[in-house]
């Protein structure tokens, strides 16, 4: 089965005669239990449900090793940080990954003992780095510098380490690459973007290679409680089945604007791992097969790309990415990634290319209108 089958069957069983396609969500938080509660496999709305369970069936199926659903992406890396790393433990994770992520690492989870080394996603100190490591994060692409780390290889390094490994899937999707396959333990990824889609819930998953390494991410999900809502879940595995047509028409204008923005006098520095002179290019090629719905460039300074993000009409000045509606934001609004003042990360969506150049086209001139600028 191709994968834009796949994703419209995946969790789904056959109806039978007169049965809907989709079950509902179940809403439960306690369930008849009757005697002894071992092997029971509904008994509290912390421990299981069944709509999660569908979801994480089909989330296996895409990713390749079995899986559990978070209440979010961030619930979903602290899972594998909480399963994985004791005091003294040594996590590698990327200096230019997701914020949050280290922040996390080297707030809590160094507070509590881990030991916390950081190096480039590009370059040879990340496999230096997981020397003595228990866990080397990786995130590819990056956001929000659309870096690609080579999985396989990192994988091979931190293995014969003795480190397992954890790769943010959130920015590719398991339908843009598969890193279970690659060679990493866990892949983990927020589906609050493009998995899901329509800017509407956050929830996370983490898919494992080994079964044997469900169990302490379960027990973690359990005790801390960082659960997801049965109808977030319900609408997750709803929004999967179209994630095939709208990654390819993300994907699709992502390219049209790269190569657009590539010929503006205004900017600067377009990233986009489908460009053939991208320095992600060929490591792209080789490890996804999509190379992704987000584009990254510079506008001279803070205030012109500020200009242009508010002169757009039909793009939507938003943080967060991989939604049916074109976003993008000046990331250095935040302060927390190595990025320039005027650098825009921008997450193509499925409006008509034709509308989005329009708009873009407006803005730019608006933003660097000789009137405008005075
Ligand atoms: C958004 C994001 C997260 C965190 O996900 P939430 O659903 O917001 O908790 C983690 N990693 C990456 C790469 C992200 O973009």
């Amino acid at each position: 089965m191709r994968d834009g089958t796949r994703v419209i069957r995946a969790g789904h069983a056959q109806p039978g005669p007169g049965e809907p396609f989709s079950a509902g969500p179940t809403f439960a938080s306690t369930y008849r239990l009757t005697g002894d509660p071992a092997g029971q496999p509904f008994a509290y709305g912390r421990f299981s449900n069944p709509t999660w369970s569908d979801f994480e069936r089909a989330i296996a199926e895409l990713e390749g090793g079995p899986a559990l659903v978070f209440g979010s992406g961030m619930a979903a890396v602290a899972a594998v940080f909480g399963a994985v790393l004791r005091p003294g433990d040594t996590v590698v994770v990327p200096s230019d990954c997701y914020y949050t992520v280290r922040l996390l690492a080297e707030g809590f989870f160094a507070e509590m003992g881990a030991l916390v080394r950081t190096a480039p996603s590009v370059g040879s100190e990340m496999a230096e780095a997981v020397e003595g490591a228990k866990l080397l994060w990786l995130e590819t692409p990056t956001n929000p510098g659309l870096d690609v780390c080579d999985v396989a290889e990192l994988a091979e390094a931190a293995h014969r380490a003795g480190a397992l490994v954890a790769v943010d899937n959130t920015t590719a999707t398991p339908l843009g690459q598969t890193p279970l396959g690659l060679g990493a333990d866990f892949s983990v990824a927020s589906d609050t973007k493009a998995l899901c889609g329509h800017s509407d819930l956050l929830l996370g998953h983490v898919a494992v290679r080994d079964s044997n390494l469900l169990e302490p991410l379960l027990r973690w999900r359990t005790q801390v409680g960082a659960v997801a809502g049965p109808m977030e879940v319900w609408l997750a595995h709803r929004s999967l089945a179209t994630l095939d047509v709208r990654l390819e028409r993300m994907c699709a204008n992502a390219r049209v604007l790269a190569d657009w923005l590539r010929i503006q006098p205004a900017v600067r520095n377009v990233r986009y791992p489908g460009l053939t002179d991208d320095p992600a290019h060929a490591l792209a090629l080789r490890q996804m097969r999509r190379f992704g719905h987000m584009v990254g460039f510079e506008l001279p300074d803070g205030a012109s790309a500020e200009c242009f993000l508010g002169a757009c009409e039909i793009l939507i000045e938003a943080t967060s990415f991989g939604g049916v509606h074109t976003t993008a934001e000046r990331r250095a609004r935040w302060g927390r990634d190595a990025v320039s003042e005027g650098f825009v990360r921008l997450s193509a969506g499925c409006e008509d290319p034709a509308d989005l150049i329009e708009d873009l086209t407006r803005a730019l001139d608006r933003a660097f209108a000789p009137t405008d600028r005075s």
